[in-house]
């Protein structure tokens, strides 16, 4: 059967939304036999070369899967720049079920498409993609990281981003509290997942009360049993009474509903794109006094991790290290943003945006 590759795209409104946000590419994969349909989208080569991981979505329309990559792979140039990598920013999407259509042919052909980008777009695990997949996509390129440890690779980054959410916390502590020792600090955690239980297990390590809430009780149940934790319904996260409020569920759960709920004085997790309007609900918390650490800064140990792998002698040790300087950063963060009267959000972008124009300039490309 023939391949149809297509390489160039025709959605309408693309262009000015590629402009927009400033990518360099967008690709478009389709292969008929597998039924696979993939988007790729490079935001920003300047640092390196564009790293972000698949996410296999049953999305309701190709509209919405590229709204989803140029969104995300955009994030990722910030997470790679802010966090001193040498990595650009991309993504890419499948759009299908993930439950019935990950067969090895259909793996090793979206590897096949990242192979003919040339090194341009490096792969790893997102939503819906673990590190069996990868091995497949691996077999077809060798741009791919997040590789089980049995094939040398770093293994499950979760215990990485925690850590690093974790140095967030205590950095955004440091600036709100006068001090960064979290014992004895309400600590609300939306989501026990990987980060997330990860997180509460350093949380009360440190002697922090800790509640938590997941929308699986049995999941929920479970972890508060094991760490000896509070419990709060699903909903009620928001009216919590804590220091700090740390999401580490889904996207979009700082917003016009939830904010205006909220007693802390610090939110600080793992989730991606927390705040459903990035500017809008920056705003919203500064006017508040809740004082924000950027999510694309503080949930960076995973990239690193991945990051790490890619470039070769991966070390945990290193990794950690690396993560560990999440914390300066966010205290610089937060400096500037005080400073300059502006939201952290806005403030880590413009760090971000300052390395790849300065260091983008100077640095010989590989
Ligand atoms: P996960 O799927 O293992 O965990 C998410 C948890 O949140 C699940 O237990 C789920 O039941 C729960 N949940 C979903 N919606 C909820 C809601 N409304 N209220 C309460 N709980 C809810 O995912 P993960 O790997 O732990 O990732 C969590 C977040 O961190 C995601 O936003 C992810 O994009 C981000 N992140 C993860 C990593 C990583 O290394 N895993 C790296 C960077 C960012």
């Amino acid at each position: 059967m023939e391949i149809k590759e297509v390489q160039s795209v025709q959605s309408e409104g693309l262009f000015a939304k590629v402009a927009e946000l400033g990518h360099e590419q967008v690709v478009h994969c389709y292969d008929e036999a597998t039924g696979l349909k993939a988007l790729i989208a490079i935001h920003n080569t300047a640092l390196g070369p564009a790293l972000g991981g698949t996410r296999m979505w049953n999305y309701a329309s190709e509209q919405e899967a590229l709204t989803d990559v140029l969104r995300l792979s955009r994030g990722m140039t910030f997470k790679a720049a802010i966090s001193g990598l040498n990595l650009g920013g991309g993504k890419a999407v499948l759009i299908g079920d993930a439950k019935t259509m990950k067969t090895e042919a259909y793996l090793r052909r979206f590897g096949k498409f990242i192979q003919s980008l040339s090194g341009k777009y490096i792969t790893a695990e997102d939503v819906n993609m673990n590190t069996s997949d990868m091995e497949y996509i691996s077999m077809e390129t060798k741009y791919v990281t997040g590789l089980p440890e049995s094939m040398g690779g770093g293994g499950d980054p979760s215990p990485v981003t925690a850590y690093g959410v974790y140095m967030g916390i205590k950095a955004t502590a440091k600036k709100v509290f006068g001090s960064d020792d979290l014992g004895g600090k309400k600590i609300g955690v939306q989501g026990v997942g990987q980060v997330g239980t990860y997180l509460v297990e350093l949380l009360v390590k440190e002697n922090a009360k800790v509640t938590i809430t997941d929308i699986s009780e049995e999941k929920m149940k479970d972890i508060a049993k094991r760490f000896g934790v509070d419990t709060v319904e699903q909903d009620k996260i928001y009216d919590l009474d804590m220091d700090i409020y740390a999401p580490c569920a889904l996207g979009a759960s700082l917003n016009d509903e939830t904010i205006p709920r909220l007693k802390c004085a610090v939110v600080a997790g793992g989730a991606n794109n927390q705040l459903k309007d990035e500017l809008k609900h920056g705003n919203m918390l500064l006017d508040r006094g809740i004082v924000y650490a950027p999510d694309f800064l503080i949930n960076a140990g995973g990239v690193i991790n991945v990051g790490n792998e890619f470039y070769g002698n991966y070390n945990r040790d290193r990794v950690y290290r690396h993560t560990e300087k999440i914390y300066d950063t966010c205290l610089n963060i937060l400096n500037l943003a005080e400073k300059e009267k502006i939201t952290s959000q806005e403030a880590a972008i413009k760090m971000a945006e300052k390395r790849i124009a300065e260091v983008g300039r100077v640095r010989i490309p590989r």
